[in-house]
């Protein structure tokens, strides 16, 4: 064998040696039914053409590669947010053991949450010993300040209540009453990740703020929404308020847990929203949210405690940030400060320096909804087009919205939003009417490497490049940030198909 202790290889050349090569054609050739290579060539190319776009879009009964999570993610990021909050999700542990891989793998940081561990004996009888025993356990292990509950998919196929369950395991002493214990229904088979993300902080203020009296004051409520950039955006959005000199909230900020320093102390916690801050949270005047599709039923409840709500969608770019700071400077009452209009000045600079080689790209992205949308609006002021605009967990009030945006700039001639769709689709798009630059999270590589689209990774989950979630893509700095990227890419492009010594290479550029 070709593996041993003396030379250990990785998988990249331990499955080239010839005893592997030979074990896998052998698989190939008696246990996998092979079809000639002509055929599959033949129903490869059959499947780029308009035919099977059409067969494709009209397919209604099976979902390939959605671009969406389930609920619990959502609700687990939300938990992962607040202070000594442990996340609990009521269900089977392998669900639970895909929330948690799922970001530590994005954030490269360990990410805790645990089950009530479901079993087939609780899908017939229903889980409240899981409940009990549960909140027992996580209590007394790992010592939370706050639990706070969601469930999977098993939990609500038999409709357990969390309510009824979470009063039941207080009366049996497994945790103190007085102990904080929000919950959220999280049904991983409707909605997706940001409508758990919406459902897990509604519970939590509904929690903290039902049946309260509000005293209001001249604070300001931000919420982010699901987003994989939290530890470079929520820091930059901490910097623009306190250049902004207004007092705020940041309700739901994971930025921390998921950036803590490697110095020898295992943090379980570290930072998030402190208990007491977000029991005050109730008397802002208003709630800002950075992602209306995200965070539509917590919005609702924050209107109907009286406060006054700003929803945005992901803003991006010179636009979106300006409309977030109008708003913060109305609320507040201050003016904009010279540094951040200086810094608006330096995104505009750097977009005009650099508009003749984005100028008429043609892009596809997808993500989330309202992701596409901030996107798709700092694409169209940077003079590009995005041709294709998908989002899986897009409903009809997002392509309403994405429509008008895009009809809204002469970039966005041409272009169209596809809610509800996956990636499956987005393949039949990028084969049919082809782009320049494909943006959306890592499982595009795979889009990248069928249709020939040079991909750029922004979105959630980035697996395969390390640290993005670092740099902030809100604010004019995050808009700097995204414009390089994305030269970045185009620049790789130009150099890729002009590097042929004495065929292309006249284009082989030291100065672009
Ligand atoms: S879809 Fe259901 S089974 Fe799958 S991870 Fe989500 S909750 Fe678990």
């Amino acid at each position: 064998m070709a593996q041993n202790p003396g030379e250990v290889l990785d998988h990249f050349n331990l499955f080239r040696q010839p005893e592997y090569v030979e074990m896998l054609t052998n698989k190939k050739k008696n246990f996998e039914n092979p079809i000639p290579v002509e055929e599959v060539e033949r129903v490869r190319d059959w499947a780029k053409t308009q035919e099977y776009r059409e067969k494709n879009f009209a397919r209604t009964a099976v979902t390939i590669n959605p671009a969406k999570a389930c609920q619990p993610l959502g609700a687990v990021f939300v938990a992962v947010g607040f202070e000594g909050t442990l996340p609990f999700v009521h269900g089977s542990q392998g669900c639970v053991a895909y929330y948690r891989s799922h970001f530590s793998r994005h954030f490269k940081e360990p990410t805790s949450c645990v089950s009530s561990s479901m079993t087939e004996d609780a899908a017939v009888f229903g889980g409240l010993k899981n409940m009990i025993d549960g909140l027992a356990n996580a209590y007394s292990l790992y010592k939370p300040k706050m639990i706070a509950v969601s469930t999977s998919c098993m939990a609500e196929v038999i409709g357990d209540d969390l309510n009824a369950f979470i009063k039941n395991a207080k009366e049996q002493g497994s945790v103190p009453q007085e102990l904080d214990v929000p919950f959220a229904h999280t049904p991983a088979f409707v909605g997706s990740h940001v409508t758990g993300y919406d459902n897990a902080l509604k519970g939590i203020l509904t929690h903290f703020w039902q049946g309260k009296e509000r005293v209001p004051n001249e604070k300001i409520n931000f919420i982010g929404g699901f987003d994989g950039y939290v530890v470079g955006n929520l820091r930059e959005i901490r910097r623009m308020f306190d250049l902004m000199g207004a007092a705020y909230t940041i309700l739901c900020d994971p930025s921390d847990t998921w950036d803590t320093p490697t110095d020898g102390q295992f943090r379980m916690y570290d930072g998030g929203t402190t208990l007491e801050e977000t029991k005050l949270a109730l008397n802002a005047k208003a709630t800002v949210s950075f992602q209306e599709f995200c965070t539509e039923k917590s919005l609702g409840f924050c209107a109907e405690v009286g406060q006054e709500v700003l929803a945005l969608n992901h803003p991006i770019g010179v636009a979106g940030t300006d409309k977030f700071l109008m708003g913060i400077s109305r609320l507040s009452g201050k003016p904009i400060p010279e540094s951040l209009t200086r810094e608006r000045g330096r995104l505009l600079d750097a977009m005009a320096d650099s508009s003749a080689h984005i100028h008429g790209k043609r892009f596809a992205l997808y993500g989330d909804p309202d992701f596409t949308y901030g996107m798709a609006g700092f694409l169209m002021e940077l003079g590009a087009e995005p041709v294709h605009v998908l989002a899986t967990n897009g409903g009809s009030a997002w392509e309403t919205k994405m429509t008008e945006l895009l009809a809204s700039s002469p970039f966005g001639k041409g272009c169209h939003a596809y809610p509800g769709k996956d990636l499956w689709h987005m393949r039949s798009l990028l084969f049919t009417e082809p782009v320049d630059f494909l943006i959306g999270n890592t499982y595009g590589k795979y889009l990248e490497r069928d249709t020939g689209t040079p991909l750029i990774r922004i979105g959630f989950p980035i697996f395969d490049r390390h640290h993005h979630h670092r740099y902030p893509i809100w604010g004019y700095q995050g808009g700097l940030n995204l414009l390089v990227k994305i030269l970045d890419r185009i620049f790789e492009d130009f150099d890729r198909n002009t590097n042929v010594p004495a065929k292309s290479d006249y284009s082989y550029d030291i100065i672009r």
